[in-house]
C-alpha cells in the first residue's frame, strides 16, 4: 500500500454537516490518495469506457497499490480502520464512478467478504492476501435466471458430493466482474441436506463458462455475466468451511448492503457536484442559472437528500463497529438512500436541461447508474420487507 500522501485531505463541500470529522488522520490520508487517483486516473476515462461498455482493467493494479482491497480484512489491513471509513471509500469511488465502486464492492465486499465470513482460517490465509494485492479478481454468484429476490429459497444450482469432491450444476445471472474474474464464489444448494453452501470456483475449472450480458443501460462499465456450471468439479477444500446455510450468505449481504448505501450517497454527490458547477457557469436571462430561485430549490433538495443519507450511513456503520448492526438496519439504509439517490440524480439532471442527457457532462452517467444500484443487493421492495418484518413481527415476503 502506498505510504505517501499525494494530496492533503480537503473537506468535501457536499459533506454539509462535516461527518468526515469522525475519521482519523490516517483514514483521511488514505482517502486523499484515493481521491487524487480517482480524479487524475479514473475520471478522465470513465465516460469513454461507459460508452463502450468496457472495464478499464488497469485500475485493478492502481486500486491494489492504494491498498483499497486490503483495507477491511484482519489478514491484510495495514492499520485498524472503521466501518465509517470503509463506507467513505465506497462514497469516494461512486462519487467519480458507480461502476468502479461496484467493481470494488464485488471484489472486496462480496467475494473477499464471502471468504472472510464463510472461510476457514486456512482459506482466509490462502485467498485474501492474493485478492488484496490484486493478483486475483473475484466475483460472487448468487442470483440465477429464475431466482433473484427469492434466492434464499429459490436457488436451483445444485452441489452434489462425490467422494472428496463436489460437482456443481446450474446457472447464474448478473454476476459482476465474472467475464474476467479468476475465481467466482458460487452459492448452491447441497443435494445432501438442502442447505445453501458456498464454493470458491477457479474460473478455469472445466464446465464453467461466463458470457457477458450485452447492452446494459446502467453501470455499463461493470462486466456482468451469465454463468453456466456444467458438471464443475471442485474439491472439498474449496467449499467455504464456515458457510453452512443461507444465513451465512445473508451475513455477507448485510455488510455489502450498507456499503451500497454509501455508494448511493457517492453517486448522488457526483451528480449534485456536476449540477452545482454547471449552474454556476450556465447563464440564462442574464445571470447564472444558480441565481434563479427554482434552480436553487433543486440544488437544495439534492444537498438535503445527501445530508440525510450521509447521516444514516454513518450511523449504520458505527453500529457495525459496535457489534449492533442487524440485517434490518442495513436494509433500511440501502432502501432509503437508493430511493433518495434516484430523486437526487433526477434533480441534478433537470438542472442541466438538455445537457443533462449528454454523457460529457457526467450527470447522465450518474443518472443511469442509479437504476442498477437501486435494484441490486436487494431491491427496494425486498429491503422494505426485511424492515417491515422487523418492526411488525410479521413476515410478508410470500
Ligand atoms: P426479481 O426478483 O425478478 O424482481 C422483480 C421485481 O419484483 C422487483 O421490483 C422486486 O422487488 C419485485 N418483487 C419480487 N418479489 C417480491 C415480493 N415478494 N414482494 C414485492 N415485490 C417483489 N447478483 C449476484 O449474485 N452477483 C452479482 O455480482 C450481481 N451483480 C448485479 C449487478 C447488476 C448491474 C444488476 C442489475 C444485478 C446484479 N445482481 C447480482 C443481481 C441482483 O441482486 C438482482 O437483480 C436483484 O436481487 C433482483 O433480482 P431480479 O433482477 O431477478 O428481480
Amino acid at each position: 500500500m502506498s505510504t505517501s500522501t499525494l494530496t492533503s485531505f480537503t473537506s468535501l463541500a457536499s459533506d454539509f454537516y462535516g461527518y468526515e470529522d469522525l475519521l482519523t488522520d490516517r483514514e483521511k490520508s488514505v482517502l486523499a490518495d484515493l481521491r487524487h487517483y480517482l480524479e487524475t486516473e479514473v475520471k478522465p476515462i470513465v465516460n469513454d469506457h461507459w460508452a463502450r461498455a468496457e472495464f478499464p482493467t488497469r485500475i485493478v493494479e492502481g486500486l491494489a497499490d492504494l491498498g483499497i482491497f486490503a483495507l477491511p480484512w484482519e489478514e491484510t489491513r495495514p492499520f485498524e480502520n472503521s466501518a465509517v471509513f470503509r463506507g467513505w471509500v465506497a462514497l469516494e469511488l461512486a462519487r467519480v464512478d458507480a461502476s468502479v465502486a461496484t467493481f470494488v464492492g464485488v471484489q472486496n465486499g462480496l467475494a473477499m467478504g464471502s471468504i472472510s465470513v464463510g472461510g476457514s482460517p486456512e482459506q482466509r490465509a490462502e485467498w485474501l492476501p492474493r485478492m488484496a494485492s490484486g493478483e486475483l479478481v473475484g466475483a460472487f454468484g448468487l442470483t440465477e435466471p429464475l431466482s433473484g429476490s427469492d434466492s434464499a429459497q429459490g436457488l436451483r444450482t445444485v452441489a452434489t458430493r462425490d467422494g472428496d469432491d463436489w460437482v456443481l450444476n446450474g446457472s447464474k445471472r448478473w454476476i459482476g466482474n465474472a467475464t474476467f474474474s479468476d475465481l467466482t464464489i458460487i452459492w448452491a444448494k447441497s443435494a445432501e441436506d438442502g442447505q445453501v453452501k458456498g464454493f470458491i470456483v477457479p474460473t478455469s475449472t472445466p464446465g464453467y463458462t461466463a458470457t457477458k450480458i450485452e447492452d446494459k443501460q446502467s453501470l455499463r462499465i461493470v462486466q456482468n455475466a451469465d454463468i453456466v456450471l456444467d458438471g464443475v468439479r471442485v474439491p472439498e477444500s474449496l467449499r467455504l468451511q464456515q458457510a453452512n446455510s443461507f444465513r451465512d450468505t445473508a451475513s455477507v449481504l448485510r455488510l455489502t448492503r450498507a456499503e451500497v448505501a454509501w455508494a448511493a450517497v457517492g453517486n448522488s454527490i457526483g451528480a449534485y457536484e456536476a449540477a452545482l458547477a454547471y449552474a454556476g457557469e450556465r447563464v440564462q436571462f442574464g445571470k447564472p442559472i444558480a441565481a434563479h430561485q427554482l434552480v436553487q430549490d433543486l440544488l437544495v433538495k439534492c444537498i438535503g437528500n445527501i445530508t440525510a443519507s450521509l447521516g444514516m450511513v454513518v450511523r449504520v456503520s458505527q453500529m457495525l463497529d459496535d457489534g449492533k448492526q442487524r440485517d434490518e438496519h442495513a436494509s433500511l439504509a440501502k432502501a432509503y438512500t437508493t430511493a433518495r439517490m434516484r430523486e437526487t440524480v433526477a434533480h441534478a439532471r433537470e438542472v442541466l436541461g438538455g445537457n443533462g442527457i449528454v454523457l460529457d457532462y457526467d450527470v447522465a452517467r450518474h443518472f443511469a447508474d442509479a437504476e442498477a444500484l437501486y435494484s441490486y443487493e436487494g431491491t427496494r421492495e425486498m429491503n422494505t420487507l426485511i424492515v417491515g418484518r422487523s418492526i411488525t413481527g410479521q413476515a410478508a415476503f410470500v
